[in-house]
């Protein structure tokens, strides 16, 4: 069910429709849009009668929202997100005109590394950096990041860089160590449905970038962001970043048609994920073009100084020569469609 208020709905008036819903046991999630605040409500087993609502000042309407998922639907807001990322004042915004460029390696490895690393990124116009402390590897012998130590790293990074700072969290409990550390919470694909670390980024003060199942349909990867906004955080970034078919010939099948379906059916940003969408370096720079130019929010890409050395997805990151010609391509089409780069 939504409340729809009227436009010269009062504060009060607001105030008085969440009241009525926790009265009722149920959570308020109130909405603003550029004309009105609209009220999602959630907890609530079945259908509730909408002239309960219709009779308090200030409602136009209730409405019942017809899909399983409510507070990531377009039902509920009809305008874009703009999810905020890093400190007030040095802000990137997510969903607006300016892509969201995330580039780093896909292991934190060194000092050295990640220096090396940040520095050719944000001079190529990145304002992000990614870069795992906590690695879910396929495999227990491979190198599972350097934890504590590799947070440590990429707060030097931010200070030194000023860049915002993505790096993932694999459990509800991992989630209170790295909070802290970053600008932006990622949660894997293979943790896409771990519902206790998505309801535990739900209660995070840091927005989540969620990325898509490795074999997960439109609506199990939209209903795993309905259980973050539901438990209060609005601010979550969805990334497509492949899935698996019967093709061998690249790592994952990028889904770019997401990007228009999820466009219709969510006001949530969505950016692409060339490098594990691929798993060849030699397919991101087109597909981080293709994923452009189909309306994509941003994009995020692996870059490792030495990356044929690499501890983890060597054969899929660019060297920041390549990164460098990736984002001078990426700017043009992005001019084409109304939309920026971060200057270098
Ligand atoms: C990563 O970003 O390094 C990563 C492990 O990605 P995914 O969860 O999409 O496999
Ligand atoms: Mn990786």
């Amino acid at each position: 069910m939504l409340v729809v208020m009227k436009p010269q709905a009062s504060e009060d008036d607001i105030r008085r429709v969440c009241e009525k819903i926790e009265s009722m046991g149920f959570r308020p999630h109130p909405i603003p849009g550029a004309q009105r605040t609209a009220i999602g409500i959630t907890g609530n087993p079945g259908s509730l009668p909408p002239e309960e609502f219709e009779a308090l000042p200030g409602v136009a309407e209730a409405i019942p929202v017809s899909k399983p998922y409510k507070l990531v639907s377009r039902e509920v807001k009809a305008e874009d997100s703009r999810v905020r990322v890093g400190p007030p004042g040095r802000e990137t915004v997510v969903g607006g005109p300016e892509l969201a460029i995330i580039a780093g390696p896909c292991a934190v490895e060194s000092r050295e590394q990640v220096f090396l690393a940040a520095q050719r990124v944000r001079q190529a116009g990145a304002r992000l950096f990614r870069g795992g402390a906590f690695k879910p590897r396929t495999s227990p012998y491979s190198f599972q990041g350097l934890g504590e130590e590799g947070l440590k790293l990429l707060a030097e990074v931010r200070q030194e860089f000023g860049l915002a700072i993505v790096s993932e969290t694999i459990d509800p409990e991992n989630c209170d160590l790295v909070e802290p550390y970053v600008d932006v919470l990622q949660i894997g694909a293979r943790n896409m449905q771990n519902f206790s670390l998505l309801k535990r980024a739900g209660r995070a003060r840091k927005p989540v970038l969620l990325k898509r199942g490795l074999s997960a349909t439109l609506e199990e990867f939209l209903m795993a962001a309905e259980y973050i906004l539901s438990e209060g955080n609005y601010n979550v970034i969805l990334c497509e970043r492949g899935v698996r078919t019967f093709t061998d010939h690249t790592r994952n099948t990028l889904d770019l048609s997401v990007i228009p379906a999820v466009k219709t059916l969510s006001h949530l940003p969505i950016i692409v994920d060339p490098s594990h969408g691929t798993g060849k370096r030699d397919k991101v720079l087109p597909m981080a073009r293709a994923a452009v130019a189909a309306g994509a929010d941003g994009l995020m890409i692996e870059v490792h100084p030495d990356a044929d050395r690499a501890k983890s997805d060597g054969f899929q990151s660019l060297y920041p020569d390549q990164f460098e010609a990736l984002m001078a391509e990426v700017r043009a089409i992005a001019r084409v469609l109304g939309r920026t780069v971060g200057d270098n």
